[in-house]
């Protein structure tokens, strides 16, 4: 993403924009939206179509200093127990309510940290979740995994249950940057770690890496790409970190100071991204790069790209019902998310009642305006005849905001009659672009990560 000083000029590069997992974002969600609406939901989702199964374990026995993720730090075994046992009470409410018929696309382990559960526990969830309903025939199994926290017996049992994608925290292996974001891993464990997965035969791994690290110089992260390289990973996610310290209350730990600019924060993903691409990685999106034949960049190639809570996606299911504390549902006519704290969400679902505390239903509009966002995000482009076929509504709410965007990033876009194309600067513009059909959008700006 070279330096354009007119999109400095605009405050591109200082913007700060969602990341677009869900439109519209989970600030908007509302407390009217509670279990009934999930449950009707859920009761009427079409038996023809797979849905996509979240499952969010959110315990962690290390709590990095950058995450702000959901996270609950524990060491305490029966906390975990307990839990477990209230996830496996909703997982039958919610298999009691599916209809008849209905199969399982995919299953995400997500958190919080998965692995912390044992062999035992593993083998206990996941054979619940198999009752739920039968497996599609193209059915995926992928589970976050934390190198550090990781047994040959835990990779076993997730195998056994049928896991086929891992997805493995790195962030960086530099040890400066590792004490300041409070992360201690080593190559060696994480070079154990995929050696396991290896042998137990999940071939399919993702790795998380951050830019915008404290500490992080050209040089460090240079060495640290080597060694992802190294590792031979199918798909690599390259996040900003987003300093949001008002929010992730952890991130006070961590020295501002430190932090490299915003200019550095655009050369270091610079400089990560062409080794990557050199090493023959397909970039994907704003933030992602895959081997050419990894299902991402075939789906990339073929606009087949989605965007879920969890990045992108080749899951184009349109249902994905989320599990366990803070875990947010995606249903045909809306969203809904879970209770955030372990306690609240056990109380609810100790009622025998969904522990949904807030959401959104969704229009028709929404839904068009949504998939517009997905369009921009995964394809840079917009094709307007498309959504005109997809969705029976007004389609006069784009005149406004396409005008605008004539105005103040003509020369960075291609229209045509049927849509358009983002052509220069990808990368910076897709969200702020993303932004301007957002009819939600308000005030709430510094709840968001910058968008270099
Ligand atoms: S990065 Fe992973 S292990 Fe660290 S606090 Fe976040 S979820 Fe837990």
């Amino acid at each position: 993403m070279s330096f354009d000083p007119e999109l400095a000029h605009l405050g591109v590069y200082d913007a700060r924009a969602p990341r677009y997992t869900s439109y519209p974002t989970a600030v908007h969600f509302h407390t009217d939206v509670g279990a009934e609406f999930s449950m009707s939901q859920i009761r009427a989702l079409p038996v023809d179509k797979p849905v996509s199964i979240y499952v969010h374990i959110p315990f962690c026995e290390r709590l990095c200093w950058f995450c702000a993720c959901r996270t609950q730090g524990t060491k305490n075994k029966s906390a975990i127990a307990h839990y477990l046992n209230v996830l496996l009470r909703e997982i039958e409410m919610v298999r009691a309510a599916l209809p008849a018929g209905i199969t399982i696309g995919k299953i995400h382990w997500g958190g919080g940290t998965p692995t912390i559960l044992s062999p035992d526990q593993i083998r206990l969830l996941s054979l619940a979740l198999q009752k739920m309903a039968p497996r599609h025939e193209n059915f995926e199994f992928s589970v976050e995994i934390d190198p550090t926290l990781v047994s040959a017996a835990k990779i076993n049992a997730l195998a056994e249950m049928g896991m086929t994608r891992a997805s493995i925290g790195v962030q960086d292996f530099d040890p400066n940057v590792q004490a300041a974001i409070g992360r201690k891993q080593s190559i060696e464990t994480t070079l154990a770690c995929v050696k396991m997965l290896r042998r137990a035969n999940i071939h399919s791994l993702n790795m998380d890496i951050l830019y915008g690290l404290p500490h992080q110089t050209v040089e460090t992260v240079n060495a640290t790409i080597d060694t992802v390289l190294g590792l031979s990973p199918d798909r690599i996610a390259l996040y900003g970190y987003a300093h949001v310290p008002w929010m992730a209350k952890r991130q006070k730990l961590i020295p501002d100071d430190a932090l490299p600019s915003g200019q550095n924060r655009r050369e270091l993903f610079d400089v990560m991204a062409a080794k990557l691409e050199s090493a023959h990685y397909a970039p994907i999106g704003i933030d992602h790069f895959a081997k050419a034949d990894d299902a991402m960049h075939i789906a990339a190639k073929a606009g087949k790209l989605r965007r879920n809570f969890q990045g992108y996606t080749t899951d184009d299911l349109d249902t994905l019902i989320g599990l366990g504390a803070s875990a947010i549902s995606k249903f045909p006519n809306g969203f809904a998310q879970n209770a955030a704290k372990s306690a609240d969400y056990a109380e609810a679902i100790s009622k025998g009642k969904l522990a949904t505390y807030r959401g959104i239903a969704t229009t028709q509009r929404d839904r068009m305006i949504a998939r517009l966002i997905e369009m921009i995000m995964c394809d840079f482009r917009a094709d307007f005849a498309a959504l005109a076929n997809e969705y029976a509504c007004e389609m006069t709410i784009l005149a406004k905001p396409i005008l605008q965007l004539q105005r103040d990033f003509g020369r960075y876009i291609k229209f045509s009659v049927d849509g358009f194309e983002i052509i220069h600067h990808q990368r910076a513009l897709a969200r702020i672009i993303a932004r301007r059909f957002d009819v939600y959008s308000d005030d709430v700006e510094n709840r968001f990560s910058s968008v270099s």
